[in-house]
This record gives C-alpha cells, structure tokens and sequence, in this order.
C-alpha cells in the first residue's frame, strides 16, 4: 500500500474533473487488486504500519481516499473530512480565541449563526453581520478588523450570490482569512481557492455524496497551517467522519459532474416554468437573466446549481396546501440528492427565528425553496402544475 503523501498534491492533478472523481485515491488501495476500496471498519491500528495509522479518530484509510478526492475537485492542496458540515464549521470557529470577531454574510446557513449565537458566544466570540452583496460592506471591513470573515454562495434560502474574488482581496487587504462555505454550489460549479478564498467548507452530505444516505463535511485549504489546524480539531474535539459514510460519499463523488449538470439543467428548467407559466410574485435561480447578480453568477459558477427558492405570494395555509400536495417533492430538509425535495424555510429549517426577523430577510410565509433533483423534468414541471391547481 502507498504511503499517505503528506504534500497533498496527486499525480493525476492534470486529468479532468470527472477523471478525478473516479481514479483520485486508487493507488492508495493496496495490492489485493480491488476495484472498488473496502471499508477498513476497525477503530485501531497496530503501530508502527507504514501510514502511521493510530486510531481511527485521527486518520483511518477511508478519510484518506475521501480527503485526496475532495481535494482534487476543490482543487485545494489539503482536505480534511469531519462527521458532517457542522462539525467541519466547529472545527474551524475552534480556531479562534476569546475577543476574536468574525464578519459574516447575514444570510448565512442557519445551524452555523446558531453555533455562532449559542455556543461560541458564550467563549467570547463576537459575530458581526453584513450584507455582502452591498459593495459597502466591504469598505466597512478595515473598521471592523476581523479575525476571520465567513461567507456562502449562493445563500440559503435567498440564493444571494456573493463576489468570493472581491470579498477574498477585500478581507486580505486587512489581514482576514476567507472562509467559503462552498456546499449550495458544490466543488463542480464553483471553486473558492481559486477564487481568492483561504478555505472552502462543504457538507459532503449534499451535492457531493448526492445521494441522501450518508454525513460527512469538510474543509479545504491551500495553507499548510491551516490543514495542521484542521487535523488537531478533528482528532482532539472528536469530530471524525465514520468509515462507512467516507466510502458512501467517496463513491457519491463519482457521478457528481455528471449529476450537477442534470441538477442545473432540471433547475434552470423548473424555475423558468415557475417564472412564466405560474403567478408565483418572485422566483430565484442564480442562472435566471432576472437574478439580481445574474452576471457575478455567470462569472464564478459553471452553473446555476439544483435550488429554486419562489415566493407563491399565497397565503401561509395555502403555501402549506400547495407544498403538500406535491407528489415528487416530499417535505424533508437538505438538498442535493438525486432526488427532488421541497423546504418551507418559515416553519421548517428558520422556524426558530421569529417572524419580523426572518421577514427582514426576506423568507416570508409564502416562500418555498426546491431542491430540483434529477428526475423527468416533465414530472416535476406536472407535478407543480396540479398541486397548484388543486
Ligand atoms: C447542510 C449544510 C451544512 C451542514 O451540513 P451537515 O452535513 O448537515 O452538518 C452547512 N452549510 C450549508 C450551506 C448546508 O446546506
């Protein structure tokens, strides 16, 4: 078996991306001859082997074939897998100190400004909120002076598509490091490190592993430091992935080029129909013309991703009438699998929040946000029809 090479780098780094997803990791796997890994389920290794395995908190041979895989499609040097997103996001605020301050977009991912709100709070953190996509908010950096600035495009449920280049040179001009939480568009249509970003955080749970079975996150970095940081936060907070997940998602991997091009293809569809053919007062998709950063999309995405958020403009109980009719689109949180799935932000994942708070940004009763999967487009399109003809 190969050594674990410690630089990152792989040889293959040339091939294409999908060429990547499939072969990254393989001449790790031995000599038995195997086409597809084992799951190497044990919780420790004898010392002394030649990997320098100990104890699978930190470091087991299916974190390894997961990890050089993330980061050959991130194109990152490093990448460290957690137990899932949130445990990815905890292992980097545990970085900071007392009197530390983040900047964050204020329309951040819900679970990560409740760690922010209720945990790290209570050791001194201070989280300071900003519109990203008002260009004053990058001038307000030099005042602020943050230790670290936490940003996510597209946004969740808003969809907001935030300038990484522009925010990355922004906080760097101060001394920041730039944290992308990359998991609505994913390591096909977007690139954070190469965009400027110190490092990029997804929940392989999504878009990666595709297909709704299995928890893992992780984090991506070009900076020997902050891998070194990242592989201290795993093992010592506790936060590893299972063998078993590592091996769904490493094999999720594989077909993602492939399934993100129907997600965005599918989604494009699905939101010029609700766009055209419905009454519906607002419909975002970041690849629509009508999105109000349509053309920063075009720039940094190479697609549009699978989530359409629409606001029906219908009442509370006919926005719930209408999500549960649907028949292709069952009511679940997450995204990213193959199959599609619909989420009423206002009593499901920011329920927590009151209403004058969530109105102020934007998720309003009549608001439902589509994780197009990668069914017949025609069903989809149908099935919305006769739910809202019901
Ligand atoms: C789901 C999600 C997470 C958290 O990931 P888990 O794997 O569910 O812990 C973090 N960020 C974003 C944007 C997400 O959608």
């Amino acid at each position: 078996m190969k050594p674990v090479d410690s630089s990152g780098m792989q040889e293959t780094e040339t091939a294409g991306f999908e060429t990547r997803a499939i072969h990254s990791g393989r001449d790790f796997i031995g000599d038995t001859g195997t086409v597809s890994p084992p799951v190497w389920l044990t919780s420790t290794f004898e010392y002394g082997n030649p990997n320098g395995f100990d104890y699978t908190r930190s470091g087991n041979p299916n974190f390894v074939l997961l990890d050089r895989t993330v980061a050959s499609l991130e194109g990152a040097r490093f990448c460290t897998s957690f137990g899932s997103g949130v445990s990815a996001i905890t292992a980097v605020v545990s970085t900071l100190s007392q009197g530390d301050t983040v900047v964050a977009e204020e329309n951040i991912y819900g679970c990560t400004f409740r760690l922010f709100a209720q945990v790290f709070a209570k050791f001194g953190v201070t989280v300071k909120y900003l519109d990203f996509t008002d260009p004053g908010s990058l001038e307000s950096l030099a005042e602020i002076n943050p230790t670290l600035v936490w940003i996510e495009s597209p946004t969740n449920p808003n969809l907001k598509v935030i300038d990484i280049a522009a925010v990355s040179e922004a906080a760097h001009s101060v001394g920041a490091p730039v944290l992308v939480d990359n998991t609505f568009a994913g390591s096909y249509l977007q690139k954070p490190l190469e965009l400027g970003a110190d490092l990029s955080l997804l929940s392989l749970t999504k878009y990666t592993n595709g297909h709704s079975d299995a928890l893992a996150g992780a984090v991506c970095t070009n900076s020997e430091e902050w891998q070194e940081k990242m592989i201290f936060a795993q093992k010592a907070l506790g936060l590893q992935p299972s063998p078993m997940d590592c091996w769904l998602i490493h094999r999720g991997a594989k077909t993602q080029a492939i399934r993100m091009e129907r997600h965005c293809e599918n989604a494009l569809g699905f939101a010029k129909f609700l766009e055209s053919d419905t009454e519906a007062v607002e419909v975002r998709y970041p690849f629509l013309p009508s999105h109000p950063q349509y053309e920063l999309a075009q720039k940094q995405m190479r697609g549009g991703s699978g989530i359409v958020t629409v606001d029906f403009g219908k009442r509370l109980e006919e926005t719930l009438r209408l999500v549960e009719g649907l028949q292709y689109f069952p009511k679940a949180e997450s995204l990213g699998g193959v199959e599609s799935l619909c989420c009423h932000p206002a009593s499901m994942t920011h329920a927590s929040v009151p209403k004058e708070t969530r109105e102020a940004v934007g998720i309003t009763d009549s608001l439902v946000r589509f994780s197009v999967g990668i069914e017949t487009l025609d069903d989809l399109i149908g099935d919305v029809k006769q739910a809202l003809g019901k």
